[in-house]
């Protein structure tokens, strides 16, 4: 079996429908998330587990060609009863980032953002740990999904070490991981994260995972719930946040280009 070079994570928000297109982008149906699944298991895509995948970053076993990791931010409820049962199916480990304060409650940071003013529920501490139970990895995405370069250093250190420590609690071992909300980050921030004991750190930035990613700005594909299976395909081909056609042409084109003489250069 050949060996990944390069590992692409998926990041999803909520499953359910959405009702503008604000949250069109942060909400998939169910109906579409199972057609993505589908999709890249039939392109020969597998889901390897959140430990699978640092450990190779940290220069452990190889992985096998179309390895991949999904992702979920925020804990939506929708998660455990839309994309659970789609992802146990297909045996794939899947991991959830949580707001540590906010679990069982809602999404509150978004209701200024989206125009229709409303908020979603987050998974409760029973749904927490039936997940767990089922295969689900939790970790942590801060206590209050603060931006974190806003926050003086206390309140910085608060947000990671607090989280940590609260997820430890509720999930019975360490949150090794977490993703920076809003993908905010800088030099201080990723300080302040390795110093609060975490082990990796996910961004929002696009792009491939090579061995020598900084494991503290780990890259994720940006997915939106108006991805078709199509575009879902071509964006963890180029390992990118457009999956339209035309940026795959492009892509190829200029690939071609690349190889006739006297040509794009
Ligand atoms: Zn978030």
């Amino acid at each position: 079996m050949s060996q990944a070079t390069r590992v692409p994570v998926l990041m999803y928000h909520r499953v359910g429908e959405a009702h503008n297109a604000w949250e069109a982008r942060y909400a998939i149906s169910p109906e579409n998330f199972a057609a993505h699944m589908r999709a890249l298991a039939a392109k020969g895509y597998h889901a390897l587990d959140i430990d699978a995948l640092v450990d190779w970053l940290e220069g452990g076993e190889p992985l096998p060609e179309g390895a991949f990791l999904v992702t979920f931010d925020d804990g939506f409820r929708g998660v455990r009863e839309h994309a659970l049962p789609v992802l146990e199916k297909l045996g794939w480990p899947f991991t959830v980032f949580l707001v540590s304060d906010l679990i069982g409650g809602e999404d509150v940071w978004t209701k200024t953002a989206n125009p229709a003013g409303v908020t979603f529920p987050l998974l409760d501490a029973d749904e927490i740990r039936d997940m767990q139970q089922r295969g689900c990895r939790f970790h942590s995405h801060t206590r209050s999904h603060a931006s974190l370069p806003k926050l003086d250093d206390a309140a910085l250190a608060d947000q990671l070490r607090g989280s940590r420590e609260a997820l430890a609690g509720l999930l019975g071992h360490d949150a090794r991981y977490i993703a920076y909300p809003y993908g905010h980050l800088d030099e201080r921030v990723e300080a302040a994260t390795r110093a609060a004991g975490y082990r990796a750190a996910f961004a929002t930035q696009p792009g491939f995972n090579r061995r020598d990613v900084n494991r503290f700005r780990i890259r994720r594909i940006d997915v939106f719930g108006t991805d078709t299976p199509a575009m879902l395909t071509r964006k963890i081909h180029f390992g990118g946040n457009d999956g339209s056609l035309g940026h795959a042409l492009r892509y190829y084109l200029a690939r071609l280009a690349e190889h006739l003489p006297g040509v794009g250069r």
